[in-house]
Formats: C-alpha cells, structure tokens, sequence
C-alpha cells in the first residue's frame, strides 16, 4: 500500500489493499509446498509469522524450523519429484527400507518390505530443516512474495476477494486475494476468524522427540514399538544415527525429560531392546504435546484449509505431513484447471475429493494411537492378534502397506 493511492482515496478511506491472486497464510512445510506448486500459474503471496532463515549459500544447518526428521512415504516422494524438490532432498534424505511393528513383551511382529511393494525405499527420513530450506529456496527462485515475520490479524470475505488484515514489522497493512489459503497450523487463525470450528481432543501424551547413536548398522529399518506407556518410533537417520520418537502419558513426560543424558539412554535402550546394539550417545530431546484437531471444514467463502489446519494428527503413523502434502496436491491440482481460484463450486470439489483420505488417514491414526495405549485387559490379547493378522493375512498386510506407503489417497490418475 503506498501513501500516494491513500491520498487517491480520501483521507478518511482505508488504505488500499495489495492485491494477488492466491494469499496462502503459512509457510510451514505444507504451505510452502503449495505456493511452489501454484507458482508458475498464479500471482501467490506467502504470509508467515516467523522471520526468513538466515542461511549461508549452501549451508543446511540454519533457518526458523524444528530439530525433528519426518518420514515421507512415496506419495510424498512423487509430489517433490513434481515440485521439483526431490533433487536438493535425495542426498539428505535416508531410505527406510523395511518398517518393522511390534509390541513389548509379546511376539507378533508386523514387516512390511520396499521389496515386497516392488519399490526401492518405503519411504525416507528426512530433516524437517533441509525441507524447510529446500522449500525456501525454491520460492525464492520461483520468485514468489514472502512476508516473512507477518502475522495474519484477520481475513474478511467478500464477493469478489477476500482481504486479509496483517501484521508486519512495519505496521498493519492489507492483501486482497481471490483465495485464502489456511496453512499455519492446528491453531490456525485463520480457521478461526472465518467462523469455522475444530474438534480438539487432547491424548494425556507427549513425544519426546531426540536422535541416538547406534552400534550396529540399522540397515534402512525403521522400528515402531508399542509399550504400555505409548509407542516408541525408532527410524533410520545417518549410517550410525537414528531418529527416536518417545511417546509417554504426560506427568511421565517430565521425569524423563529431567534425567539426565546417560539415564534416559537406559531407560530408552530398556524400552526398545537390543536389535541396533548399545545405544551409545543421545541428541536434544524436545518434547511436543499431542492432540487431535480436525477442522469441521475444509472450505469457507473464498478460503481453504490445508495439512495442520485440515487436521492435526497424533504422529504414531507417520500420516500428519503426508496427508497434508496430499490437500496440496489435491488443491493444486485443481487450481491448475481454474479462472477464478476462489469460486465456490471450485472450494466444493475440493472438500469432496479430500473426504475419504482426510477420513481414512485421521481414523485410523486415532484408531492406532487409542487401542495401543489402553490397559484395558483383554484389549492386550485383540492386539497381538491384530499385529499377527496385519501380518499374516494377505488383504490385511497389502491395504496397510498401501496406506503406509501414501497411495490410497494421491490425485486420480496417479
Ligand atoms: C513428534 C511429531 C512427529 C511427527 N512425525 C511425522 C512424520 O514422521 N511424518 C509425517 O507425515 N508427519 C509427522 N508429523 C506431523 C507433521 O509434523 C505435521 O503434519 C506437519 O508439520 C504440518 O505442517 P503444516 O505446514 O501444515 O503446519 P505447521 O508446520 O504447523 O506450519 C504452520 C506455519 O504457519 C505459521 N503461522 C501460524 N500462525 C500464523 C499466522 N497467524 N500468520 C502467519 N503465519 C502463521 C507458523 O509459523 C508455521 O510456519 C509429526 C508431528 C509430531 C508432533
């Protein structure tokens, strides 16, 4: 907004708007993702609330994001190939090879191979900060509008547009865009200033999420052990790392986060055995609160949710980025086709055709993060079968290896 168009409207008018095509609110991984694949089409502007990393040309290690890995599975893997990312995350990115499902203290083991799905990795492991970065860069060479450390105040529809009230370092000012784009997170703002609620369901549970060094080579295995306390993920990172993700009742959460290093190596190499060896040294632990959110709406007038602000899942399955990747690519997809970005019967076929996998997906992971942390007696033994079944029976192994592998819910066609 420049001071000459105010004068143009009165003095006592609002300011004008800056105008784009597509505003996408929220350049997480699920936000910038999207704005890259609208990029080439479509004027998008890019709003987050953080400020722009501060990186070196080619270092990795800087830049606002978390310290955890993420595993992608290959749906995710076919829409970087897309987005043209896959190149800069490849070199980074760890195959895991085989997933391996178990539960302490009893025997049925559920394996799922790359080699039975005919592919060479199930999926990878990948730092969240070089997909952060990659995506970053990315935007930038596709020279798309950033405003970094700009947080959304409020969004107010209209016919025509919707415009969108922020709050940059410089003062207030305003965006008027054809489309609203939801991606900052499970608590978004957005979300709640267009009216729409969210089923918010807290799971009593934390992940504690960290990186231990390992003795013997793990192969491309990741391992997901459920416990009384909650599942214990453990999944391929560097040739003699990996990624660990502890997930514990919350007061538990405390008393291991005050041990000190070499105790809660004990305590961690207790819960998961001896197939890696000895655990040998132990990265910083940072604990996340877990909680189930699910937008009682993907679309409002002029606006769509995506990832997070879709839904906020419990992390057992590995499901949350990837499924949000998917609202991605479902909306690009469409937006590929359209003249008006915003148009109603447009945000209606969008929220048809992410239905079934936003369903499917948060069922499920609900379903998994319930029945492996309840005590109730009896429910034991119905796991273990489940865990045997999941194994052993062939439309049960194969519907699961789908799932794990994200092909159940890509774009048609794929
Ligand atoms: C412990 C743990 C492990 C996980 N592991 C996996 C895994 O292995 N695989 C997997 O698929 N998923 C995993 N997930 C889920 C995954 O992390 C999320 O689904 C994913 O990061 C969501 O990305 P997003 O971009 O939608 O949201 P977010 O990452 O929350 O990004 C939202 C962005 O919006 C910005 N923002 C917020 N409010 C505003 C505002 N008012 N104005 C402007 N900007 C704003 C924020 O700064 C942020 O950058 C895990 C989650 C947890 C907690």
């Amino acid at each position: 907004m420049t001071a000459a168009r105010h004068v143009e409207h009165g003095s006592n008018a609002a300011p004008a708007a800056d105008a784009c095509d597509i505003v996408v609110v929220g350049g997480g991984l699920v936000g910038a993702s999207l704005a890259l694949a609208l990029a080439p089409r479509w004027r998008v502007r890019v709003v987050e609330a953080r400020p722009a990393p501060q990186v070196a040309p080619g270092a990795l290690s800087q830049g606002p994001w978390d310290e955890r890995c993420i595993a992608v599975n290959d749906g995710s893997r076919r829409i970087f190939e897309d987005l043209g990312l896959w190149p800069a995350l490849r070199g980074q990115a760890q195959a895991i090879r085989a997933t391996q499902i178990s539960e302490r203290g009893r025997f049925g083991v559920a394996r799922f191979t790359a080699a039975e799905a005919g592919l060479d990795a199930l999926g990878w492991n990948i730092p969240v900060r070089v997909l952060g970065l990659a995506a970053w860069q990315a935007l930038q060479a596709a020279k798309v509008k950033i405003s970094s450390a700009t947080q959304v105040l409020n969004v107010q529809p209209e016919r025509e547009a919707t415009v969108v009230e922020l709050a940059t370092p410089a003062g207030t000012t305003r965006i008027r865009a054809r489309l609203v784009v939801a991606a900052d997170g499970a608590h978004s703002t957005v979300r709640e200033k267009l009216g729409v609620g969210a089923e918010v369901r807290r799971y009593g549970q934390h992940a504690i999420v960290t990186a231990v060094r390992i003795a013997r080579p793990h192969g491309g295995v990741a391992y997901e052990r459920f416990t009384r306390e909650g599942p214990l993920a453990v999944l391929p990172k560097a040739a003699d790392a990996c990624s660990l993700v502890q997930t514990v009742p919350d007061a538990r959460c405390e008393a291991l986060m005050a041990l000190d290093d070499a105790a809660y190596l004990i305590q961690a190499q207790a819960v998961f055995g001896g197939r890696l060896g000895r655990f040998t040294a132990l990265g910083r632990r940072v604990p996340h609160a877990l909680e189930r959110v699910v937008s009682a709406s993907v679309i409002a007038p002029r606006a769509a949710f995506v990832g997070n602000a879709a839904q906020s899942l419990h992390p057992v399955a590995a499901q949350g980025f990837n499924l949000g990747l998917r609202d991605a690519g479902n909306l690009a997809a469409l937006l590929a086709q359209a003249t008006d970005p915003g148009a109603g019967a447009l945000l209606e076929r969008f929220m048809a055709i992410r239905q079934a996998d936003r369903a499917a997906a948060s069922d499920f992971t609900d379903l998994l993060a319930r029945v492996f942390a309840n005590r109730v007696p009896g429910l034991a033994q119905t796991r273990h079968w489940g865990l045997v079944g999941a194994q052993l029976v062939p439309a049960v192994h194969r519907r699961l290896l789908h799932q794990h592998l994200g092909h159940l819910g890509l774009p048609a066609g794929e």
